[in-house]
């Protein structure tokens, strides 16, 4: 390797960036740089610090495979829980020596001549490494929505992505754009604190009760003597969610009563909550269960019903300086303008950084020109040395470390190889990835994303195309099994 190279450049200092890194350590591999615009690490868990911030899968899950957690309070952990456990197994594992944070990545390029990526950052330094990996989530680049006016607005706006904590919202009159998981989580938090709150609503989300316990400190004593106790509820909590995806969404053709029964679940929760009949129809989703991302709430829907609450779902025409003028010409004033508008997925995170392969391929106009595609959700022909960790069909259903672990299984195995033959450089080949892509196609035939009544979901999980590249349409189990044992020959060493 040239002077001054490192083995190689992770972007990104969340869990898969933090994953990776101790991944690449368990292969011997310790000259490495994790790259992070923010300040801190933990990714998604750094970034957004939103009051009423908690995780929707249950904590015995959402941790890495090998780093179970016995101190979460609850089995729904809150944002700062799981951001003091990013932190702990980034110091526990010696990864944070390696981050250099502050530091926005513009580019990475693969130098032919050096068998080397050559990686730009914002500040003009180019650094330089035998292996890029990029893990940069899917939820990083926020969505700003493009209303009319809405630069006139005198007041506060607030994208829940950057949180003010020191904003006192006491007194104060608040509309919130957004009713997505985000929004169910913040909007009875907003509620108990603003004197006036207005829900903008452009599409309902489904809502079901969140069965929620804290773990005593005995429980927690247990979990942490005989890990296995943890282990055991793990693997319950880890079967109830895959059996979730694996039918109803995957197996879609076979079992839609599951989504139908889901949405009555859901039903069942409103009328429970709301008296009004008109308030409940608005709050209702026109598309199948599970088209967009569910959502686990006990106070959401309860929190229409409150006197200083209203649900405007009528749509906006445009915002003024002191407040929104809504589609029927009615206007509500408001000093505070909180924006829970989501995250641009497919415009500006596939790729999240211009990444030039060889013979000059550029991924994001190779993604569009042909289709979103990745091998094992992780490769792509013409990108040697590259894992992009959050890419088309990277992700498996509803938990990031379900994901991370296959993630770190392929690396494992791919990685052994290099070494076994004394190589140091891999590609996926043409053949393995259009067989995959086939493989892909296949499979979403039977989902709900196929099959389901997802058009008016306005869901992420579709690409511009309409196609649902997004999810993994197989089984955790599967894809790690798969990442495991994939043929070594679908890979060219050199
Ligand atoms: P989201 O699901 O994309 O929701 C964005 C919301 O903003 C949607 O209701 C969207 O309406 C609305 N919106 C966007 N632009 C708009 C416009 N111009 N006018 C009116 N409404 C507009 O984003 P999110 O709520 O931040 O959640 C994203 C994902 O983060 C979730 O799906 C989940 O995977 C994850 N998340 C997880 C947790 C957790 O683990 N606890 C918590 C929060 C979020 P449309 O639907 O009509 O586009």
């Amino acid at each position: 390797m040239s002077p001054g190279a490192h083995d190689a450049v992770i972007v990104g200092a969340g869990f898969a960036g933090i994953g990776a890194a101790i991944q690449l350590k368990r292969m011997g591999i310790d000259d490495f740089v994790i790259v992070d615009r923010e300040d801190d690490l933990g990714g998604t868990w750094h970034v957004n610090h939103y009051p009423g911030l908690a995780v929707d899968v249950p904590t015995t899950t959402y941790s890495y495979f090998f780093e179970p957690n016995p101190h979460w309070s609850r089995v729904f952990s809150t944002g700062t829980e799981i951001k003091r456990y990013a932190d702990a197994v980034a110091d526990k594992y010696d990864v944070r020596r390696h981050i250099r944070f502050n530091t926005t990545v513009q580019g990475a390029s693969w130098d032919e001549e050096t068998a080397q990526w050559q990686v730009t950052l914002a500040a003009g330094e180019t650094l330089r490494a035998r292996y890029l990996f990029t893990a940069t989530g899917f939820l990083s680049q926020p969505h700003t929505p493009d209303i009319a006016g809405i630069d006139s607005f005198a007041g506060k706006i607030i994208h829940t992505t950057d949180w003010d904590d020191d904003y006192d919202l006491s007194g104060r009159s608040v509309a919130i754009i957004g009713t997505g998981a985000t929004a169910v989580q913040l909007i009875p938090e907003l509620a108990r604190r603003v004197t006036a709150l207005t829900v903008y609503q452009r599409t309902p989300i489904w809502v079901v009760p969140k069965i929620d316990v804290r773990f005593s400190p005995r429980v927690k004593a247990l979990f942490a003597r005989i890990p296995l106790t943890q282990r055991t509820i793990r693997a319950l909590t880890d079967g109830i969610y895959a059996a979730m995806v694996d039918t109803a969404v995957l197996k879609h053709r076979y079992f839609r009563r599951l989504n139908i029964a889901a949405a009555d679940l859901a039903k069942l929760h409103r009328f429970a909550s709301i008296r009004d009949p008109e308030l409940r129809r608005k709050l209702t989703p026109d598309y199948d269960f599970g088209c967009k991302r569910p959502t686990f709430s006990n106070s959401y829907y309860r929190t229409f019903t409150k006197p200083h609450v209203q649900l405007q779902a009528d749509g906006i025409d445009h915002i003024e300086s002191d407040g929104i003028v809504n589609a029927d010409g009615s206007k509500t004033v408001i000093d505070t303008l909180v924006l829970a508008t989501g995250f641009d997925l497919w415009e500006a995170n596939f790729p999240a950084i211009e990444v030039i392969g060889r013979e000059g391929r550029n991924l994001g106009k190779w993604w569009r020109d042909t289709r979103f595609q990745a091998y094992q959700g992780v490769s792509m022909p013409y990108f040697p040395n590259y894992l992009s960790l959050a890419s088309p069909y990277a992700f498996l259903g509803l938990n990031f470390f379900n994901t991370m672990e296959y993630q770190m299984r392929l690396m494992d195995r791919l990685f052994g190889e290099l070494k076994r033959r004394g190589a140091t450089t891999f590609e996926v080949t043409e053949e393995a990835n259009a067989r995959y892509l086939d493989l892909m196609t296949e499979l979403l035939g039977d989902s709900l994303f196929t099959l389901g009544d997802c058009a008016s979901a306005r869901s992420y999980y579709f690409n511009p195309s309409g196609e649902a590249t997004l999810l993994r349409p197989m089984t955790t189990r599967r894809a790690v099994s798969d990442a495991s044992r994939f043929p070594l020959s679908d890979y060219a060493f050199s």
